[in-house]
């Protein structure tokens, strides 16, 4: 066998046995519980006290990283890489704060998969309806984690009830539990017909599986408390004649999401998510193109896109890391690949994995893989870099903000390291940075999703760069993108603004002072993305 068979050999068998996905979940119902337990089942059981420790980190590095601290969130976001049965889970941590939405939605399409976490007690929350739409516009299956089962739940028919009609795909119970609340005592594998029992002692987990001959199975009545076991019964009846049954292609074209039932703190219902998971979820994707084909990840030499662009990862360092998903191929360090934008090539010698703050050299990387690249500003978000032709994968989704405000240095010292931060910080894209001749009286205009993001990009400012800044929040609520071809009909006295690469969007008070000018102005198209070129 000649060398490139052998290496194609490889990076299949190695994209085979990769799953990379990301957690969505609004704030508290229990993502980063969960994390810790995949990684815990992963073997990586130092690694789950890291994740926890995030949470309430003593030695916080930066001011930056005090705040994430005393909100409790986490602003960052890297992938943590762990084994399972011989698989390698790559799992990207989004942050789950709302405000930081936009950070969140770009990790998301790095993911071949979602594991979409609710809590029992509340159903679909308005973060996750925002997440979860992310990826069905992507095509991203979603697999659903019903979490806290431990606690007082929403009636298991509404949940699923909820699913469908709120998030508009059919919810597909892969378990069943028995009982909730204080009652759950175990869960029904509908596939196979074991019983998991949970044994709900402080701190309780699996107590014993055993394979019964089903829901009628005589040996269940001595197990569990008779009414919880007749409801139990009841259910799985309705379930069994009332819901489809599970179809991978259906849960691969995103029609259907099937359903786990657990309580994460309490280490129950993980693995027999994990087992599931790795069996339906699909390994790295062929990753769509521009041109709605796919790019094989095998036979297609290497390639990947940058998906997050971080400035400071590590004060002693003082550097930025790119991100980068491998889409095909194997990558090696000190490979020497196209770059796409800049249209030269690039040595990659400088690859990490990372851990919170720590970090290791990374060799060889395949497809599904999250690699960290040294960026001395030689990479942006979007950007693709390829060993061979450079593939046209579909661009990226930039979304318009909805606040935005006026930033000045209060130093005039500090002009210059405030020029700069500003430039590296947007490049990061936690924010856009705008200019305008009508808004903010020639000051530069950020625009972001949520408030927070600009508290966290003044504190960076001061903190990072020494640049002391004021921020002015503007009046407008909407914006909207322009093809470039509308910008000259833009009458005079619009509140038009152009970003770093000259992409204009207008800025208007409210939904309906945009709908007014749309009257006005119809031959003009008010986009929700802008074009890409
Ligand atoms: P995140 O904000 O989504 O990352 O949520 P966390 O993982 O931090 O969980 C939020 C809170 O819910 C924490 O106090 C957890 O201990 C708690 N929690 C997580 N999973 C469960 C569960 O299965 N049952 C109960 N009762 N509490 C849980």
């Amino acid at each position: 066998m000649s060398e490139s068979v052998v290496t194609q050999k490889s990076v299949e068998e190695e994209t085979k046995r990769r799953r990379t996905f990301a957690i969505i979940a609004h704030p508290d119902a229990g993502k980063t519980t969960l994390t810790e337990k995949l990684l815990l089942y992963g073997g990586a059981i130092q690694l789950a006290g890291a994740v926890k420790a995030r949470k309430n980190r003593k030695a916080a590095t930066s001011d930056w990283m005090e705040m994430e601290k005393e909100k409790g969130i986490s602003i960052t976001s890297a992938a943590l890489q762990f084994e399972y049965k011989n698989h390698v889970l790559n799992l990207l941590d989004t942050p789950g704060h709302e405000d930081f939405s936009e950070d969140t939605y770009r990790t998301l399409i790095a993911a071949d998969t979602a594991v979409m976490v609710l809590d029992a007690g509340k159903g679909v929350e308005p973060q996750t309806i925002k997440l979860f739409k992310v990826c069905r516009d992507r095509g991203i299956p979603i697999v659903t984690f019903i979490n806290k089962m431990d606690r007082p739940t929403k009636p298991l028919f509404e949940l699923l009830d909820e699913i469908e009609k709120v998030l508009g795909i059919t919810a597909i119970p892969m378990v069943w539990p028995i009982g909730t609340g204080v009652d759950f005592s175990g869960v029904y594998n509908r596939l196979d017909k074991k019983i998991y029992t949970y044994d709900r002692t402080p701190g309780g987990s699996q107590k014993s599986s055993f394979q019964s001959s089903g829901i009628e199975d005589p040996n269940l009545d001595s197990m569990f408390e008779d009414w919880v076991l007749k409801a139990f019964r009841e259910e799985v009846e309705l379930v069994e004649d009332g819901i489809g049954k599970f179809s991978l292609q259906d849960f691969l074209e995103s029609k259907i999401t099937p359903v786990f039932f657990g309580s994460a703190v309490n280490n129950f219902g993980i693995q027999l998510f994990l087992d599931h998971f790795l069996e339906i979820a699909p390994p790295p994707l062929y990753f769509p193109l521009k041109d709605g084909s796919r790019l094989d990840p095998v036979t297609t030499p290497f390639s990947g896109f940058v998906f997050k662009v971080q400035a400071n990862m590590n004060k002693a360092h003082r550097d930025r890391i790119a991100f980068l998903r491998v889409c095909s191929g194997k990558f090696e360090r000190g490979l020497n690949v196209n770059h796409g934008r800049l249209g030269k090539q690039v040595k990659l010698s400088s690859s990490f994995a990372f851990f919170g703050q720590d970090r290791n050299t990374v060799d060889e990387a395949y497809p599904g893989d999250i690699i960290g690249l040294v960026n001395p500003g030689t990479y942006a978000i979007g950007d693709v870099l390829a060993s061979g032709k450079v593939p046209d994968l579909k661009p990226l989704p930039v979304f318009a903000p909805e606040i935005f405000a006026t930033l000045s240095c209060v130093e005039t010292g500090a002009l210059k390291s405030f020029r700069k931060g500003i430039e590296q910080l947007a490049e990061e894209g936690i924010l856009h940075l705008f200019t305008s001749q009508t808004v903010g009286g020639g000051l530069p205009v950020i625009g972001a999703m949520g408030q927070l993001q600009f508290e966290v990009f003044r504190r960076r400012l001061q903190d990072e760069y020494g640049a002391p800044t004021n921020i002015n929040i503007l009046p407008y609520q909407v914006s909207c993108w322009l093809p470039e071809e509308d910008v000259a009909k833009v009458p005079v006295g619009s509140n038009l603004v152009v970003d770093s690469i000259n992409r204009a969007a207008l800025l208007f008070d409210s939904e309906w002072e945009k709908g007014y000018f749309q009257k006005k102005n119809p031959e003009i198209r008010l986009l929700d993305y802008p074009t890409q070129e």
